[in-house]
């Protein structure tokens, strides 16, 4: 017995034994000639931060709606914590939607907007104040509850926004581009607040951007749309390190593709090298000739566009851990690149499978 139990070492529990808070089952939506959602499956963890990535267009807004209810799909079926919800009404689904543009009533206080919800589900008075404090804690708007959203910046709005979802104790966050309206360095700081937020409270998000940057850095896994479907779905590791296409391989960072003997290869610019004159490359190393076309300083990095002699532009980024000054001298010179076969991926094979689950 005492040698069983030695042998049994905890584990975290994994991923795909972990309940669904969200099951989507091959689900379409049509707006006239356009399918805005076509035959999406997919199934999120409870907990999980789960980002629905892709251009303009692409029909995230349109799978959230379908998400929360707003919208019917015209087939499939939605499961919302193991229950079939395809055909219940939003008010009374376990989610709660943050949008873009806040959506706060203007001549609300900034507390009786976050009350609102609570108000409408007609709770008590001593519960709604009690939550009401405990959003403005959690959002960091401690003492600005007799505000009017005039009085707030675009950030302390947002954050508004998130408090009168968040008090309803939804069991999925849905969030529609929220950070969108906000500028660069406040939705930095709000992406940070976010992933806090959503650790403190372990609920599940479905956060929906086209901003890869922002998709990368905040989610456990990411759904890449285009055209309404899933092109990839993965951890950000997965879909950086390993584009099953050449639409995730160009949406998820730089587009470095190029054809050589019948392939066609993505390389990462972080992972060629410039080789020194001179410099001779390890065993093994894919090596390219071309000429340096174009030099872009930009502080921390300094970015090639390089012309290959064999056909074919890659564009090449070096850290700069000494001064980058004298790097613009490359600009026309005859380069040698150089790359570990393992760090260029095929993407010429055809998708058998484009979303996994
Ligand atoms: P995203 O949020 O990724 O930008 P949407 O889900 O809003 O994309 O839209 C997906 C497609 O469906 C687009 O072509 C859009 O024009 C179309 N669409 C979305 N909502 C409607 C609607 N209510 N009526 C008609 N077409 C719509
Ligand atoms: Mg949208």
């Amino acid at each position: 017995m005492r040698e069983r139990a030695a042998l049994a070492t905890p584990q975290a529990p994994r991923e795909d034994l972990r309940p669904a808070a969200l099951r989507v089952e091959g689900v379409s939506k049509r707006y006239g000639r356009v399918l805005a959602v076509d035959n999406v499956s997919l199934t999120i963890a409870e907990g999980e931060f789960f980002t629905l990535l892709g251009p303009s267009g692409s029909g995230k807004t349109t799978l959230l709606r379908l998400i929360a209810g707003f919208e019917r799909p015209d087939s499939g079926r939605i499961e919302l914590g193991g229950k079939d919800v395809t055909a219940v009404p939003p008010y009374a689904r376990a989610t709660n939607t943050v949008f873009q543009d806040y959506a706060l009533f203007p001549h609300m206080s900034v507390a009786a907007n976050i009350e609102y919800g609570l108000k409408v589900r007609h709770l008590a008075r001593e519960d709604r104040r009690r939550r009401v404090a405990e959003g403005l804690t959690l959002v960091r708007l401690v003492g600005l509850g007799h505000r009017q959203p005039s009085q707030l910046s675009g950030g302390q709005r947002q954050r508004v926004a998130l408090a009168r979802a968040i008090v309803n104790q939804p069991e999925v966050l849905l969030l529609d581009e929220p950070l969108g309206a906000l500028d660069l360095k406040l939705r930095q700081e709000m992406q940070i607040e976010l992933k806090r937020i959503q650790r403190e409270l372990g609920i599940t998000f479905i956060y929906v951007t086209h901003d890869q940057d922002e998709a990368l850095t905040m989610s456990d896994r990411v759904a890449v749309l285009a055209g309404g479907r899933i092109e990839q779905l993965g951890s950000p590791v997965d879909l950086y390190e390993r584009p099953t296409n050449e639409f995730v391989a160009g949406f998820i960072g730089v587009s470095n593709v190029i054809d050589r003997d019948g392939r066609r290869l993505v390389v990462r610019p972080e992972r060629i090298r410039l080789l020194d004159p001179g410099e001779t490359p390890g065993p093994g190393t894919h090596l390219e000739d071309g000429t340096v076309q174009d030099v872009i300083y930009a502080g921390m990095v300094t970015r090639y566009a390089v012309q290959l002699d064999r056909g074919g532009r890659l564009l090449v980024v070096e850290q700069n851990r000494e001064s980058a000054a004298g790097a613009d001298d490359l600009r026309g010179r005859k380069v040698r690149l150089a790359w570990r076969p393992d760090q260029a991926f095929d993407i010429s094979a055809p998708q058998a499978e484009r979303s996994e689950q």
